[in-house]
């Protein structure tokens, strides 16, 4: 696996080796960023990794490494919309479908790219994808981009391995610890736990990786409800998919982001915490 000319991490390094030292890099992976020069990067490395035939893949020295560097290979479509909505038409989609059951050009096999996924596909494309997920044909890998794989139908992200990179920094430990307190009080159902365990937010230095790693835990609560993989993997994100419904930890995002937005601005931070605390008990202990 040749890294040159790749600016990834070593997490993501290590992330890419051990799916596919195992055989287990998915034929469907979904791109999460907020950057989309960090995607399309990671996209461009698993279009190589897709039609590369070394035992080493991707090599990228070779005829096809290089022409899915330079996006030129016949066998890896990026797919643009074609009509002004910027959307892709269900035309497109069919079209898709039917390549994809074609054998590649090279030796290697194919890849699609569908970038600005969460925007450009509908509900209905993403249903008429559907299926070509669930049995995909043999050394074809799809490719989809977005900045929030939650806006995809929890039937297409139950079939794709969401893989984040760039733009979103990944909280530190303590910021972890700290966010998993919360969690465990907003599921305790006792106010005393809830309160203590936000009494960090007071900190205004370790306030917003704990409101990051907080954001992580319910997108993880949700995915594990949509039946799809935790990528941030605490532990407590399994308690807020058990005891909550998904429109209720979905409504605990709004005062998350409210709070956020007020402790910046410097608003008294006490308030501020009792308050998110009666908004966090309001929402998971209604019936
Ligand atoms: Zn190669």
């Amino acid at each position: 696996m040749n890294f040159t000319d790749f600016h990834f991490d070593e997490n993501l390094k290590n992330n890419l080796r051990r799916l596919t030292d195992s055989g287990r890099l998915p034929h469907a992976v979904i791109i999460e960023s907020r950057s989309a020069q960090a995607a399309e990067e990671l996209a461009r490395f698993l279009t190589m990794l897709t039609v590369c035939t070394s035992d080493d893949a991707p090599c990228g020295v070779c005829r096809e490494c290089l022409a899915s560097h330079s996006r030129a290979h016949a066998d890896v479509v990026w797919l643009q919309p074609e009509n002004k909505s910027k959307t892709y038409s269900m035309a497109q989609i069919r079209s898709v479908i039917e390549d994809a059951y074609i054998k590649p050009n090279g030796s290697g096999g194919k890849a699609y790219v569908f970038e600005n996924a969460d925007e450009r596909f509908k509900e209905d494309s993403q249903n008429a994808f559907l299926k070509l997920l669930e049995e995909p044909p043999r050394g074809v890998r799809f490719i989809l981009i977005c900045r929030s794989a939650l806006s995809l139908l929890p039937t297409v992200l139950s079939r794709c391995t969401v893989i984040r990179v760039g733009g979103d920094d990944i909280p530190g430990e303590e910021a972890r610890e700290a966010a998993e307190r919360i969690v465990s009080g907003i599921v305790s159902g006792d106010e005393y736990p809830l309160l203590l365990a936000l009494n960090v937010l007071t900190d205004r230095e370790k306030a917003d990786g704990v409101f990051a790693a907080l954001r992580l835990i319910m997108r993880d609560g949700i995915a594990l409800l949509a039946g799809a993989e935790a990528i941030f993997g605490a532990e407590s994100a399994k308690a807020l998919a058990s005891r909550l419904t998904k429109s209720q930890i979905l409504a605990l995002r709004e005062p998350t982001d409210r709070a956020a937005a007020l402790l910046r601005q410097n608003v008294n931070a006490n308030l501020t915490v009792t308050w998110l605390c009666g908004e966090y008990r309001r929402i998971s202990w209604q019936k």
